[in-house]
């Protein structure tokens, strides 16, 4: 159904009520309860949980301080020329349920969640949330669409088997266990800014032989940003995929507020650049994760983090018709 201009939601006017003023939602769009939401498009949803970190916790006052800072983003993208609130009805759905006490529940109920998000036709874009997040994500997506492809911005690659003896679920494992449980398909996973030290040589392997495509920063600043970005438009093709930024993949210069920092890393416009070149994809959500506030004096990570939602927002807005088909 296509709403009128006038029947969609829209952030409050800043002509209107000042931007540092009102309570905090996701780019001063109103606040609608999952229940209530009708007609609606993309649903921002915050995840304030961080019981997958495995160093620096923090990242559950992600969402808070994300929607603080999104106070700061306008209504149209010059260098997209998208108009997001035209093209597709959006509302701050509020944050997920979460207990901090528990990682397997959580999951569990992060999926049900989701799934009840996914079953109304709304597209998800959220807020971390340490990285652990996207797997019930991708399991309530994969519910509707199968196997998905994913590009993933971030230093690590999250694909370690297990943590401490044996825990399976934590923010280093979550695509190792989406590839497991079968909801990401491993030939269309692309991982760009890997870097950092590995716990050892053979870390690498379990995803290289599952078929993911791994680029390193090495290999970024090689070949420049505008030939991975187009591997990656080739590998991921016309499918249903999704986008997962890692607030991690930026250099902790900017970005300093995160569990894991690792120097050496992209600047906020290279990123920028990167997530515009996957305007026309067949994208079905995305995600904003381990912006952790306590480690971010100033905020200029969760400027980083809401910034990096409103390109995502975009692009999730121009490509809506597609996804929900
Ligand atoms: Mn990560
Ligand atoms: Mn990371």
């Amino acid at each position: 159904m296509t709403l009128k201009n006038s029947e969609k939601y829209l952030p409050l006017s800043s002509d209107i009520v000042p931007r540092y003023a009102g309570l905090a939602t996701f780019m001063r769009l109103p606040h609608v309860p999952l229940e209530a939401a009708e007609n609606l498009d993309i649903g921002i949803v915050g995840i304030p949980w961080d019981s997958g970190t495995t160093n620096r916790a923090g990242a559950r006052h992600g969402p808070r301080q994300v929607r603080e800072m999104s106070a700061l983003m306008r209504r149209y993208h010059p260098a997209l020329d998208i108009s997001p609130y035209e093209l597709a009805n959006c509302a701050d759905l509020g944050d997920a349920p979460v207990n901090p006490l528990e990682i397997v529940g959580t999951l569990d109920g992060l999926t049900e969640h989701y799934s009840a998000i996914v079953q109304r036709g709304i597209t998800p874009l959220s807020a971390g949330g340490d990285h652990l997040v996207t797997l019930p994500i991708l399991r309530a997506l994969a519910k509707k669409h199968g196997p998905l492809g994913m590009i993933q911005f971030d230093a690590h690659s999250d694909l370690w088997d297990e943590y401490f003896g044996g825990s399976k679920y934590a923010h280093g494992t979550p695509f190792r266990r989406a590839i497991e449980e079968g909801v990401l398909d491993p030939n269309r996973l692309v991982q760009i800014g890997l870097r950092g030290g590995l716990y050892s040589p053979e870390d690498n392997a379990w995803g290289v032989a599952q078929g993911v495509h791994q680029f390193s920063i090495e290999e970024v600043d090689e070949r420049g940003i505008s030939a991975i970005m187009a591997d990656a438009v080739r590998i991921l093709g016309n499918g249903k995929t999704y986008v997962t930024f890692d607030i991690d993949c930026l250099d902790p210069a900017f970005a300093p507020g995160t569990g894991t920092p690792e120097i050496g890393g992209f600047t906020p416009l290279q990123a920028q650049k990167m997530v515009r070149s996957l305007r026309g994809m067949n994208l079905v959500g995305a995600d904003v994760v381990e912006v952790s506030p306590p480690f971010d004096p100033g905020g200029r990570t969760a400027l980083a983090g809401a910034t990096m939602m409103f390109e995502l927002l975009c692009l999730l807005a121009e490509c809506r018709p597609k996804s929900s088909a």
